[in-house]
């Protein structure tokens, strides 16, 4: 008897909550869009969207107790409608691209809608990062918590099957924001679900680039591409190359190396094979971001076999978002975990098809902390 009070208090639906908000976000379409903000007994602040289930900004303290925005983002729908590079969003079907939009499965072949030169990026023309989401909000003992769910109809953007995906974000008084991709399927289908928030620990993106923040990256290989950022199907070792972030490295300071990977990537834009945890723990290290100047650093932890770090090379100053908004050249980055790039045509990489009666289950932790 006692318990009752007790487990409905653990898991209760948002409207017997005032501590995560929800409020309109504006119109994409003729649908409305909301912004859910969850905030943690640190006053960390997360808010995510439902256009995308993107995240749309993180608060976080710097040294010296000063909250501010660590990820790009914008204060309302639209510009994102008008059109961004996947700011904060879930990035699916299939983050990462597909060579030529191609693959077979089970013996059929399958044509996919490029949209990234020869390939197809994220998903397609309209992959997950541009649909509405339904959302559900509730304060667990884990912490607040968003759960995001999309139907993506069998047949979407070339892809086999109704899949039914779901991601759950939840910040946590450890100062944690978990990040949880599930999906089910009605057909064999690839499934690769990735969160494509760019960093910039300084707060301030307009005048400071990501250049000198450190980072490391947990990963002896990683996947060298070619021109159009496809694997070769080579794990190549980092050991000797500007790729090496095994120790902790400033982004800028092998970047311009005279190496043909960095070219083809216009600076770093790969995946790293991350090591694996000991023990068989699924949950393992990939990376961690410090910014020296403000002291903030974001641990990342995941599931997920790999790690893209993309160094906003094609973040170039031109205005994104319909108006005058301008990110300049490399001032943020992002470390999206993921399966590896193309891994329906490469047999060797470790799958990502998923089966009815199968659930994909992937998840990736941020912790943030502040470096004296
Ligand atoms: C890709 C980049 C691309 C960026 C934004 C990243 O995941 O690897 O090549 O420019 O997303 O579209």
């Amino acid at each position: 008897m006692l318990l009752w009070p007790l487990l409905l208090g653990a898991a209760s639906p948002e409207h017997a909550l005032e501590s995560i908000g929800k409020a309109p976000f504006g119109r994409a379409g003729d649908q409305a869009v909301d912004v859910y903000t969850l905030t943690n007994a640190h006053g960390i602040e997360v808010r995510i969207m439902t256009y995308g289930a993107a995240l749309v900004s993180i608060k976080t303290p710097d040294r010296t107790g000063r909250f501010q925005n660590i990820i790009l983002g914008f204060d309302s729908v639209e510009p994102y409608v008008a059109g961004v590079p996947y700011f904060g969003a879930t990035v699916g079907r299939y983050a990462n691209r597909i060579a030529k939009g191609r693959f077979t499965l089970d013996g059929k072949s399958y044509q996919l809608p490029v949209n990234d030169g020869p390939n197809i990026l994220h998903g397609g023309p309209r992959g997950f990062d541009k649909r509405i989401w339904t959302a559900q909000s509730q304060r667990t003992s884990r912490g607040q918590e968003l759960r995001l769910t999309y139907v993506s109809a069998a047949g979407e953007e070339g892809f086999p099957g109704e899949l039914t995906a779901h991601a759950v974000y939840r910040l946590s008084d450890d100062d944690t924001l978990a990040i949880e991709y599930s999906a089910t399927t009605t057909a064999a289908t690839p499934v690769n679900l990735a969160n494509h928030a760019y960093f910039n620990l300084t707060g301030d993106p307009q005048h400071h680039t990501i250049l000198e923040h450190s980072l490391r990256i947990n990963a002896a290989r990683f996947t060298p591409v070619d021109a159009t950022l496809i694997p070769t199907g080579e794990l190549r070792a980092v050991a000797g190359t500007p790729f090496d972030f095994r120790e902790p490295h400033a982004v800028g300071s092998r970047i311009g190396a005279n190496d043909e990977q960095l070219r083809f990537g216009r600076g770093y834009d790969h995946n790293w094979v991350l090591e694996p945890a000991t023990g068989g723990d699924r949950m393992k290290l990939a990376a961690v971001l410090t910014d020296p100047q403000s002291g903030r650093e974001v641990e990342v932890q995941t599931t997920e076999p790999g790690v893209q770090f993309y160094s906003g090379n094609f973040l170039d100053g031109k205005p994104v978002g319909g108006g005058g908004t301008v990110f300049p050249y490399r001032s943020a980055l992002c470390l999206e975990t993921q399966h590896f790039p193309d891994s329906p045509n490469q047999p060797g990489f470790p799958t990502t098809i998923l089966r009815p009666g199968e659930r994909y289950q992937e998840t990736t932790l941020l912790t943030f902390r502040v470096r004296k």
